[in-house]
């Protein structure tokens, strides 16, 4: 291959496979550095976008990929503070710094966000050009594909938890969805204190795995009523806070009916249903809040790298398994039919 080209997997049109294909590197602009790629999590919004074409992306051709990490290999003019060789996860958006949810330190939701892989090319690459204001430092102790997976199947149950739950000491917690998000926002909740995380999933396999990572107690989703044995597993009573992570409207009613007077539920699944749950007479009666929450800031992967560092997270069955990039249709396939349990398939460019 010739020195200034690399090998990238671009959807050309939704439901056929990505090509992989020889292009130009790209070269890095100022306040951009180029990346080489080392490792890429493959995430179920690519299954929608490559697979079902429910997320359509900005244009085609484009590379896909947007939970990256891997190693500086070029600067552009003038950055400062980085080098060559520093090992780096890459926070999945590009933001614009001036609106107002930017200038509030929520550059998740600002108003003319890039997303890789989207809007712009992402990180099923050799290499990919960034502005240095995405960099992450990888703490030495975390391998690229944990990095890589923090910048999206950690970040956005982290920023769930601790910013819009905002889980206290003490708290009882349901978590309704228990995959790649679900299971790590189960030790989010118990490394904020929570008392009691009950795990809910139609999958006995999932539920085993919830336990192993701190949940104290599963319910199998494939009962009539799960908020029923929720609050019988929890005393009687409902719980503090729900977490949704299916995105589905029939998980999250039982997100809100499992929860105590005053409770609050936040979903963060994304789906095309209508949310219809509980009439206005008990939702107002018993004070209840339901909250969305989508992604997260940059700050929270800033934080949850220290925590990951600190050796306080489980990563151990964070990355299920690891794939070289010509195999990532093969991923994307694995994922959408939950071939061997995946939590999280990591493509691999070293
Ligand atoms: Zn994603
Ligand atoms: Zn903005």
């Amino acid at each position: 291959m010739d020195e200034k080209k690399m090998m990238a997997a671009r959807l050309h049109k939704a439901k056929t496979p990505l090509l992989i294909e020889e292009i130009d590197i790209p070269s890095p602009g100022p306040g951009e550095v180029l990346v080489k790629m080392k490792a890429c999590g493959i995430c179920g919004t690519d299954v929608h976008i490559a697979l079902d074409g429910t997320v359509p992306t900005a244009y085609t051709p484009i590379t896909l990929g947007h939970e990256p990490s891997g190693v500086i290999s070029d600067l552009g003019d003038g950055v400062r503070g980085w080098n060559k060789g520093d090992r780096v996860a890459i926070y999945p958006q590009v933001t614009c710094g001036v609106c107002p949810q930017c200038r509030e330190g929520r550059d998740g939701i600002c108003i003319n966000a890039g997303v890789l892989g989207m809007h712009r090319e992402g990180a099923f690459s050799d290499y990919l050009v960034i502005p240095v204001r995405n960099l992450i430092r990888i703490p030495d102790n975390i391998s690229y594909a944990e990095a890589a997976i923090m910048t999206d199947a950690g970040a956005t149950p982290f920023h769930a938890v601790t910013k819009r739950g905002q889980v206290r000491p003490g708290e009882t917690v349901a978590i309704f969805g228990c995959g790649g998000l679900g299971m790590n926002a189960i030790q989010f909740c118990k490394l904020a204190g929570a008392a009691r995380v009950i795990a809910i999933d139609p999958s006995d396999y999932a539920l085993e795995r919830a336990l192993r990572v701190g949940a104290d107690i599963a319910v199998n989703a494939g009962v009539e009523k799960p908020y029923k044995e929720v609050m019988s597993a929890n005393g009687g009573n409902g719980v503090d806070v729900a977490f949704e992570f299916v995105g589905v409207n029939a998980a999250i009613d039982q997100a809100v009916r499992s929860l105590r007077r005053g409770g609050r539920a936040v979903t963060v699944g994304i789906g095309p249903e209508r949310i219809n749950i509980i009439a206005p007479f008990f939702f107002v009666y018993n004070d209840l809040t339901l909250i969305g929450s989508f992604g997260s800031d940059i700050g929270d992967l800033e934080r949850l790298m220290g925590l990951a560092a600190s050796g306080k997270l489980n990563l151990s069955e964070s990355v299920s398994s690891v794939i070289p990039l010509k195999d990532v249709n093969q991923g994307i396939s694995d994922l959408e039919k939950k071939v061997g349990h995946p939590i999280r398939i990591v493509v691999s460019m070293e």
